[in-house]
């Protein structure tokens, strides 16, 4: 599928206007958030325009090399840099999310009271987002992808440098799984070489996203795999549950269970993996899924999140082991 080629001329049309630029995407950032923000962002610079990064919190460790990154400014850490950056812009990108509430609720609200003309670029179901131009694809594997789709379609793949590209192919192999996911198409592939052309390193994106573990990290996972993950017996689905006092025994840094809920997957014969881990007074839980397997209304419609067909989010306020408990009562809803 096209994206109507029309949208990216009027989203440069609102680039040309605008004076200052703010760059906005979801919280506890990811591979794609971090590099369609910083891709964008070093392709708008490179158009000599006024821009700033703001996201809610900051990126985990195995993204801190993306050079750029180092500008992305966090609520989390300076909260009235990012309300001068709210005031002070004329168009705001809303990157790979498709409701405000994605933000944590005082971004929420900043991006909800500006009168900036925004422009969603994100290939999540249901954009909710009230923009002026609107590029929302659930067929791209990641906003990444759709912003290397921005730049070329507007005539500006000779300005793609390793400064663009290294975030953009950061973003794509992590929302893809190194280009595993049914997401992946062609046209990802297409754009891929189109980055590659720039002259990137990909061993050493790769070496820096996935080699980068500390020992803690690699006990903490092994301890979930050997010692909390339980494979159901009568449905094809595995849960790891982590305790707030499990992740301090392994000095746990943000990051550090990301991609986690892959390995249940990884089970032969598993369809559905769900990782719950306790987090800042509740339970926030990851879910991925395979085939004619769906977890994005699920997630949605029992615990408070959404996301993709095969990968999806969601919280609970309930203890660890209760929000377990209610999971397996609704298990026969997901087959
Ligand atoms: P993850 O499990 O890696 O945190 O998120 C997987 C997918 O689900 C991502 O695409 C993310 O946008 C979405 N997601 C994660 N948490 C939430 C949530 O609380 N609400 C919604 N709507 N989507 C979420
Ligand atoms: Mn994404």
């Amino acid at each position: 599928m096209s994206i109507d080629i029309s949208l990216f001329e009027q989203a440069k049309e609102k680039i040309d206007q605008a004076k200052s630029i703010l760059i906005t995407s979801h919280k506890s950032p990811d591979g794609d958030s971090v590099g369609c923000s910083v891709g964008l962002y070093q392709y708008l610079k490179k158009l000599n325009k006024t821009v700033q990064i703001c996201h809610p919190d900051n990126a985990p460790h195995f993204l801190t090399w993306i050079k750029g990154s180092e500008d992305i400014i966090s609520f989390e850490n300076d909260s009235d840099k990012v309300r001068e950056c709210f005031f002070k812009s004329d168009l705001i990108f809303c990157l790979d999310y498709n409701a405000s509430y994605r933000l944590c609720s005082d971004m929420e609200k900043l991006l909800d009271d500006s009168n900036a003309n925004k422009i969603l670029i994100d290939h999540h179901p249901n954009p909710s987002i009230n923009a002026v131009v609107s590029i929302s694809d659930v067929s791209r594997s990641s906003t990444s992808e759709l912003i290397c789709e921005l730049i070329d379609s507007l005539g500006d793949a000779a300005l793609i440098d390793h400064l663009i590209s290294e975030p953009l192919y950061a973003g794509m192999i992590t929302d893809t799984g190194s280009f595993r996911y049914p997401s992946v198409s062609s046209r990802t592939h297409d754009i891929v070489s189109l980055l590659l052309k720039s002259g990137i390193d990909h061993s050493m994106v790769h070496s820096n996203i996935y080699d980068t573990n500390s020992i803690d990290r690699l006990k903490l996972r092994s301890f979930a795999v050997c010692n909390k993950m339980e494979i159901l017996d009568h449905y094809p689905l595995g849960i790891i549950s982590l305790t707030k006092e499990e992740l301090e025994r392994y000095n746990f840094q943000k990051g550090d269970t990301e991609g986690l809920v892959n390995v249940i997957l990884s089970v032969e014969g598993v369809k559905i993996g769900v990782i719950l881990i306790e987090k800042g007074g509740c339970i926030k839980m990851s879910f991925r899924s395979k085939e004619q397997y769906y977890v994005n209304e699920f997630a949605n419609k029992y615990f408070n999140g959404g996301g993709h067909k095969y990968a999806a989010g969601g919280m609970s306020e309930l203890s660890i082991d209760d929000t377990i408990n209610k999971l397996k009562s609704l298990i026969p809803e997901l087959f």
